[in-house]
């Protein structure tokens, strides 16, 4: 058998072509890869963990093959290797004398007796290095359910049981389930975490009804240090799979192991779920994902770029995150898009290209917002009359509106400051430029009245957003 290594420059060569070619999939971490040895046509790749070591193997091997055939000029296949699977081989290569164990893809150490472990392989969940707390931005809008998974993941089944996190797609909630499942394996490796969506769930329990295995489905399910289920409002109306996952949760909160749930919905708005499985999972906390703001969406731009390597130009940033308002997965989505059109135009990402890609920069927003919308949104929100806005009256009733009106005019249209000031009752400009620094000043005092006026901007720039 022939042992060969793959120099320095093959191995630049190669991961230069998968950069190249498949930029998308490329992550910072990679560059922790290492070549280790060239073996009967097998490239060793070693990875730093396991949880790396099976994601790469199930969802990256093509492009790594193609890879290393562009860079060797031969046929050649890919193996990834953990560490610590590495060191493990090694030592019974010394024992032994001889013959190194298959390595078989850890994942998610699986508590099922051998025979069993192929059948429900197929349907655990792949980690994604990806989704770790270190790359989860936590902000507003997922602070507690942030915190909540954190302090799940350092204290396994006392923190909080169980833990239930819920809202819309493309939120966090899968990101957040495998990063407990990642922290808790950095810490334990041995941890027996079972991971599934809640499809595989209910398909394992249908297909082992079936095949009349359920002794086995159950000591899957039971057996296990933490059950994470992720989207389980699936189980709406499945009253057979609801029943057995009632037992399934009363065994393993009883011997209090962790239990992990997902789901679009908070437990008394899933439609037709059982009334006692509802309010268990209202036994531990239940933590809702929602929106992210401005600034949080900045900042997951900024940590997906850097995660895969790409410099986009804060000026990009400012303006996806400005366009996207929706969910993380759209604001990635954005960046993949980005990277593609930057490849295919050979040109690096800048503000030209991202206008190419989300069309203009919205001026027609900007310019479509009228100083009569503005006055329906103010009059509505401070209960005053357009009248005495334009009046000469200086009650704090009628003075305060007419500034936020003043501060919206010039932040939402392209009326001059004399403009303005003639529409609100014949200011001049220096009244206008008053006003916008009160409405500041008072903005960065005052919380609410903060939070009062960026609700009216929105408001107003969300009845004028682009079809
Ligand atoms: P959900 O399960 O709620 O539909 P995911 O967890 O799959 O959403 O998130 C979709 C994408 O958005 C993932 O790539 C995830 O990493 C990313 N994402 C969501 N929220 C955040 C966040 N707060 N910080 C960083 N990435 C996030
Ligand atoms: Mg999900």
């Amino acid at each position: 058998m022939t042992m060969t290594r793959i120099d320095a420059a093959q191995w630049r060569d190669m991961m230069g072509y998968l950069r190249e070619q498949h930029g998308t999939i490329c992550r910072q971490w990679f560059e922790e890869l290492e070549p280790l040895s060239l073996d009967g046509g097998v490239l060793e790749i070693q990875t730093s963990t396991s949880v790396q070591q099976n994601y790469l193997q199930r969802r990256c091997l093509d492009p790594f093959i193609e890879s290393a055939q562009h860079a060797l000029n031969r046929l050649v296949s890919v193996q990834f290797i953990s560490e610590s699977q590495q060191s493990a081989k090694k030592n019974s290569q010394a024992s032994s004398n001889g013959k190194a164990p298959a390595s078989k893809p850890v994942s998610v150490p699986s508590p099922t007796p051998e025979h069993l472990l192929s059948e429900f392989d197929a349907d655990q969940m792949v980690l994604s290095p990806d989704y770790s707390f270190d790359n989860f931005i936590s902000g507003p809008n997922n602070r507690l359910a942030c915190a909540a998974s954190v302090a799940v993941a350092d204290q396994p089944g006392t923190a909080y049981n169980p833990l239930f996190i819920h809202g819309g797609v493309g939120l966090g909630k899968t990101h957040l389930l495998q990063a407990i499942c990642q922290k808790i394996l950095n810490q334990h490796p041995d941890y027996q975490i079972l991971y599934v969506s809640c499809d595989a769930f209910m398909n394992q329990f249908i297909e082992c009804v079936r095949a009349g295995k359920m002794s086995e489905f159950r000591h899957r399910y039971r057996h296990v240090d933490m059950l994470v289920i992720d989207d389980i409002h699936f189980l709406a109306n499945k009253d057979r799979s609801q029943e057995e996952f009632f037992h399934t949760f009363n065994e393993l909160y009883q011997n209090n192991k962790q239990i992990v749930l997902s789901s679009d919905a908070p437990p008394n708005e899933i439609p037709q779920l059982e009334e006692r499985l509802v309010s268990r999972f209202n036994w531990g906390l239940v933590a809702p994902v929602t929106r992210p703001s401005f600034e949080t969406r900045i900042a997951i731009l900024k940590a997906k770029a850097q995660l895969r390597g790409v410099m986009v130009p804060p000026e990009v940033i400012d303006l996806i995150a400005k366009r996207i308002e929706t969910n993380a997965r759209e604001l990635e989505g954005a960046i993949t898009n980005l990277q593609g059109r930057a490849k295919i135009e050979k040109h690096p990402i800048n503000l030209a290209l991202a206008h190419q890609v989300f069309g203009e920069e919205p001026q027609s927003k900007t310019s479509q917002v009228t100083l009569q919308n503005i006055i329906d949104a103010v009059t509505g929100f401070y209960s005053v009359k357009l009248q005495d806005l334009q009046s000469r009256r200086r009650h704090k009733s009628v003075t305060e509106p007419r500034q936020v009106c003043m501060w919206l005019a010039r932040k939402n249209t392209r009326f001059s400051l004399e403009e303005i000031g003639g529409y609100f009752g014949g200011r001049d400009h220096t009244t206008v430029m008053h006003s916008i620094k009160i409405v500041d000043q008072r903005s960065e005092e005052n919380p609410r009245f903060a939070a009062q006026v960026r609700q009216l901007n929105d408001q107003i720039q969300a009845n004028h957003a682009p079809a």
